[in-house]
């Protein structure tokens, strides 16, 4: 215990029940001074070696500690699912869901400041807002692209019209010279599959998943965020358009015709490559629609990407253990520092996954109320937090068990799972020590403490967590990015 009032980790909601995941327990469960309990989430310490008392008794209901962050709990709460939209998500997977974006969260931005709890918005209806309100520029640039792709097509059926009967007339009367259709150069075809296959690439994906898409090229949660992919993709699909509508020009100059051509593989690299940066796209377009609508890009708007994962992992590794005023606090100021967010609702994510489970006696799932706290890999930008588990008001909350989760997450941003082949040991499935020797690796982990609960968890049948060489080299494997099956 520090002499500091403790903060409350564990909201008000926080009950056990299902867990998932995450680390096994800390040692002791509120109450008991001796006996942990085991959290699916981070690896339970066992007996704090250094300290007496490491759980001091936090009951639910004599619980000091303030919800430090009330109502930014839930990032991606129910109707805020940021993978809501995409039928595709893996709805209730064990560990092993599989989103596609390696980003981390537009948490960060979005729900930074710890706010005193209060009334209002929870942090669900923020993110809920936030998407509409990136959905809704996205939507009318569907609809006018709607009008803008008929209009096109119309153009283009006129442009062939005209250019057969220009070609037959100039045939007849000049036949010494050679017309070119543009169409009919050899990169042709070629180019305009690479240049339309961009647009439905990036216009699939932002459709299909939103937040994923956000996630994955880093851009930021917010209005400009959304102007600034919606011009990208605007700009693609007039590229696109445009290179079908001159297809039927016709020339004499084959070499012109193909540097044209080739302009446009040259132009949407040059866009996209900007776009990868965040940088503004130099583009200025409009697009009209056959209703009048008119969407504009000026190519002026830039945005800050968020960081690599890989970027902040040495930040997390070398961040301090005593960044808030208790543990449970400086817990939570590690999970944002990595761009995400904690949710003290125990049961939020349990909508999104379902809690791992084995067939091995001596591996089986934690309970709940052995469950510290998890990570859902449907929601990438949360840690679930057990408030009533025993921990939070020692050194193993910020430097063991939530170190874990984020250790989840990274193997979760390198390999798209949380349980790649790469930890699977003579078929059994090590993902848990995996987690905890890759904290200890590359997040700052404090290894007595994960060994000591990885060694009570193994008492109670919990023996996932238990790490040696071959969770080592997973561990190490997966951080140069090979997620494959080792052996
Ligand atoms: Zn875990």
């Amino acid at each position: 215990m520090t002499g500091q009032q403790p903060q409350n980790p564990y909201g008000q909601t926080g009950q056990p029940s299902p867990s998932h995941q995450p680390n096994p327990y800390p040692p002791n469960q509120a109450n008991q001074s001796s006996q942990p309990s085991q959290y699916g989430g981070s690896p339970y310490q066992g007996n704090p070696p250094q300290q007496s008392h490491p759980y001091p008794q936090y009951t639910n209901s004599t619980n000091p500690r303030q919800n430090p962050y009330p109502q930014q709990q839930y990032p991606y709460a129910q109707q805020s699912n940021p993978y809501a939209q995409s039928g595709a998500r893996p709805n209730n997977s064990p560990a092993s869901h599989v989103p596609a974006n390696p980003r981390p969260a537009p948490s960060q931005y979005y729900y930074a400041q710890p706010v005193r709890k209060k009334r209002g918005l929870s942090g669900g209806g923020i993110a809920a807002i936030v998407i509409s309100v990136v959905l809704i520029p996205i939507l009318l640039f569907i609809a006018v692209t709607a009008g803008f792709a008929a209009m096109a097509n119309k153009a283009f059926n006129d442009a062939a019209q005209q250019a057969q009967s220009q070609a037959e007339q100039q045939q007849q009367t000049e036949p010494k010279v050679t017309y070119i259709t543009m169409k009919d150069r050899p990169s042709y075809q070629e180019t305009y599959q690479y240049v339309n296959g961009k647009y439905e690439q990036y216009s699939q994906e932002a459709l299909t998943d939103l937040q994923g898409f956000m996630d994955k090229y880093r851009i930021p949660i917010t209005d400009d965020g959304g102007k600034y992919v919606t011009d990208f993709i605007a700009v693609l699909g007039k590229y696109s358009n445009n290179l079908k509508l001159i297809g039927d020009t016709i020339g004499v100059d084959a070499d012109e015709m193909d540097d044209i051509i080739a302009s446009y593989k040259t132009d949407t690299d040059t866009v996209e490559a900007h776009f990868k940066k965040g940088e503004p796209l130099e583009v200025q377009i409009t697009l009209k629609g056959t209703n009048g609508d008119t969407y504009t890009v000026d190519g002026q708007n830039s945005v800050e990407l968020k960081p690599l994962w890989a970027d902040l992992e040495p930040k997390i590794a070398s961040a301090a253990n005593n960044m808030g005023s208790n543990y449970a606090e400086s817990a939570q100021k590690i999970v944002e520092l990595a761009g995400l967010q904690v949710n003290w609702d125990f049961n939020a994510g349990k909508q999104y996954c379902t809690k791992s489970s084995s067939n091995n006696p001596d591996m089986q799932a934690l309970e709940d109320k052995e469950t510290f706290a998890y990570y859902c890999p449907v929601t990438p930008n949360v840690i679930y937090a057990n408030a009533n588990a025993s921990g939070w008001d020692t050194d193993y909350a910020p430097a063991a068990a939530i170190r874990h989760e984020l250790a989840h997450h990274a193997i979760h941003m390198y390999c798209g799972t949380i349980q790649p082949p790469v930890v699977v040991q003579n078929g059994v499935n090590r993902f848990e020590g995996v987690t905890s020797s890759y904290a200890i690796k590359y997040l700052g982990a404090d290894a007595k403490w994960l060994k000591q609960s990885a060694q009570y968890a193994a008492q109670n049948h919990h023996e996932q967590y238990l790490m040696d060489d071959f969770t080592d080299k997973a561990a190490e494997a997966i951080h140069r990015g090979e997620c494959e099956a080792i052996q």
